[in-house]
């Protein structure tokens, strides 16, 4: 464990809550004709930029690496040792009771469908029409909810649509709108998912790269994340939460790792028949799993919590306040929000611009001003089809060529008030050619 914690470059000895640095602010890209400016990344809520501590971390434990829980080799004891330090880290990270499972998985969607697979038999999923499609689509059986027109909505619609449930069930929550950027009411939802005997999930996929999430504080049963959102590098996400229907459940995959035993075979003249771990992480983690990935997730955990929120959010709220501020300040600009523009956010704000598609805006963006943003309709059809609607554009016929949406700039660490300013003189540069 001290070898794995050194290997996570954990800010030991790091004084006072300093923001880590993320790499690549010194990129350059060409704009009009050749010019090279600083790139302005202003799609964090895409995949945020690693921090120098996990680059540290991954480096650190790529000199000696073997596969974990497989041999009694000094790599894979230590990687064994990096791997489950990594589990112990991001339980900590989130909050988790001491009995929670953490799964690795892939990513956020890797991990709503490992828990769609482990639903007990019957299990009718709640879900609002406002998630992410990773969170929205995974479920076999799921009773779909409207968005909700403000907070208190949500918790109504929540607690009537499970009070007409019968048998096992599972409301599915975002934290915070990968669209929106708004915070949802996920203690209230966990309260009245609890007072119907139902479980809850959390997508925090956009809340823990801004904000700290506990779960045992906040009594959600289940949460799900990526690390390339919260300043690692691809390929490793995390399911956490109760593990009685993941030690139940059929492996998510079947292979090695899972399986305890397997006995029998031709040459025996019996049948093949594999015994599955009961442990719900080995169940669920079958193969050789990504361990730097988990290396990487956990040292972005480390680092964030070593920063101490205070000061993250602090920065992040004059930044979206600037963003905001300059895009109400410009006429054809229109800021997407569901419970309108008081309601509390994380650094993620979506908005259309009269006389432009989404694609140019973002295309000009880039090409003119070396801004990166995302359009479209963010892996939310259906969500920001209604928002289209409530800003007067007909969202089923804007988004029915497939090509039209919204504009979006998410924020994080490395964004500088800099990349603000200029993506506000762009957009009113851009109306004012409109
Ligand atoms: N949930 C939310 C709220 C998201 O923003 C995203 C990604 O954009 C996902 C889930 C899916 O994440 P991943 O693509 O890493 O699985």
């Amino acid at each position: 464990a001290e070898l794995a914690r050194g290997a996570h470059g954990t800010v030991a000895g790091r004084t006072g809550p300093t923001i880590p640095a993320v790499l690549g602010t010194d990129l350059e890209v060409p704009v009009r004709g050749g010019t090279l400016v600083q790139y302005a990344n202003l799609d964090y809520a895409a995949s945020a930029p690693c921090l120098e501590p996990v680059s540290a971390a991954v480096a650190a434990a790529l000199p000696a690496y073997s596969s974990v829980h497989r041999g009694a080799g000094y790599a894979s004891q230590l990687t064994t040792a990096r791997y489950e330090q990594a589990r112990h880290t991001v339980r900590a990270f989130v909050g988790a009771r001491p009995d929670d499972a953490v799964v690795f998985t892939r990513n956020t969607t890797d991990a709503a469908n490992l828990l769609a697979r482990s639903l007990p038999e019957g299990t009718t999923a709640v879900v609002f029409e406002t998630e992410h499609h990773a969170s929205l689509l995974p479920w076999p059986d799921a009773v779909r909810l409207a968005p909700p027109a403000f907070p208190g909505e949500a918790v109504r619609a929540a607690d009537e649509t499970l009070a007409a449930i019968d048998g096992p069930k599972l409301l599915v929550v975002t934290a915070a709108s990968n669209v929106t950027g708004e915070l949802w009411p996920i203690a209230a939802l966990a309260h009245i998912a609890h007072r119907h005997g139902a479980r809850i999930l959390v997508d925090a996929a956009q809340l823990v790269p801004h904000r700290r999430l506990n779960l045992t504080a906040l009594d959600l049963d289940y949460v799900a994340f990526s690390g390339h959102k919260l300043y690692a590098p691809f390929g490793a996400g995390a399911l956490i939460g109760r593990a009685d229907w993941l030690a139940e459940a059929e492996p998510y995959l079947r292979g090695g790792g899972a399986s305890k035993a397997v006995t029998g075979g031709a040459g025996r003249e019996l049948p093949l028949d594999a015994e599955w771990s009961t442990d719900p992480e080995q169940r669920h983690e079958a193969g050789t799993p990504n361990v730097l990935g988990a290396v990487a997730l956990a040292a972005a955990c480390d680092a964030l919590s070593a920063t101490g929120w205070t000061s993250l959010i602090k920065e992040e709220e004059r930044l979206i306040t600037l963003l905001r501020d300059g895009l109400a300040g410009i006429e054809g600009v229109h800021e997407l929000s569901l419970w309108g523009p008081a309601h509390p956010r994380v650094g993620i704000v979506s908005f259309v611009v009269e006389g432009w598609t989404a694609r140019e805006v973002a295309e000009a963006l880039s090409s003119e001003y070396g801004i990166g943003v995302r359009d479209g309709k963010f892996c939310a059809h259906p969500f920001v089809r209604h928002l289209l609607d409530g800003v007067g554009l007909a969202g089923d016929a804007a988004c029915a060529d497939g090509t039209a949406g919204a504009i979006r700039a998410s924020i994080g660490i490395g964004t500088t008030e800099e990349h603000i300013r200029r993506l506000v003189t762009a957009l009113s540069d851009l109306v004012s050619r409109a």
